[in-house]
């Protein structure tokens, strides 16, 4: 809940003169008010799901051999602007086995946004993800967490889910000790976990912290008996 209170109160301050039942629409991780949206699985296993947004990025790829010698396939959300610039590393990400979910082209606040605006973020993503990767995401994740109105049809066109977080790292802006601390102290069956492959649309993003903090978390969740699935394989029963 403290992660959705906090991204709460950032969006309060930037939505400004919006009700509170919008501004809790649009950033609660378990609100359905602007489209289909999930935030954890069953929880019927001990199984979680590491994602990371704001990919590919020039450092995805030591992400991409850890998790390859880890033998753990989690998701990326990534932004069609990122794909742009790095076509092969969204490749190799596809390549690897792991789950692509969209992120938007240019990673704006959709809020106060136009569901025309919305649709054209999605679809360009959707499109240049399905060329660079041959996957066909079917979930999304609003950037910043902020959906906003017209996301529910733009979902429905493109087959989309909105996928949120049961725990977010603060990667941008902590280091490694305290993201790990505070995901492993928040991680639960069924849970997905939201990092960082990159800053935005960002080039050449430090993602040290990000990095040092994963080869944190996953040993450590393995002694306390988790397995790592995809955002997909989380969802199902
Ligand atoms: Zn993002």
């Amino acid at each position: 809940m403290r992660a959705s209170r906090l991204v709460g109160f950032t969006a309060g301050a930037l939505v400004g003169g919006m009700s509170a039942a919008a501004a809790y629409g649009t950033v609660a991780k378990s609100s359905q008010m602007f489209g289909p949206s999930v935030y954890r699985g069953p929880g019927n296993r001990k199984s979680i799901a590491l994602t990371f947004d704001d990919g590919p990025s020039e450092s995805t790829p030591q992400l991409l051999e850890y998790l390859d010698a880890e033998g753990i396939k989690a998701t990326f959300f990534q932004c069609g602007m990122n794909v742009h610039r790095l076509p092969h590393v969204a490749g190799d990400v596809a390549a690897a086995g792991h789950e692509i979910g969209n992120h938007t082209y240019s990673h704006p606040k959709l809020t106060f946004k136009s569901r025309d605006f919305i649709d054209r973020e999605f679809t360009a993503a959707q499109q240049i993800i399905q060329d660079e990767t041959g996957i066909t995401p079917m979930l999304l994740r609003a950037p910043y967490g902020f959906r906003w109105m017209g996301m529910s049809q733009v979902q429905a066109k493109l087959s989309l889910l909105s996928v949120m977080w049961t725990v977010i790292g603060y990667d941008w802006r902590w280091p490694a000790g305290k993201i790990s601390d505070y995901v492993l102290r928040r991680s639960s069956a069924g849970g997905i976990v939201c990092l960082h492959d990159g800053r935005g649309v960002e080039e050449k993003p430090d993602i040290l912290e990000t990095l040092k903090a994963v080869k944190e978390i996953v040993p450590r969740l393995r002694d306390h008996g988790y397995r790592f699935e995809t955002v997909s394989e989380v969802l199902s029963d």
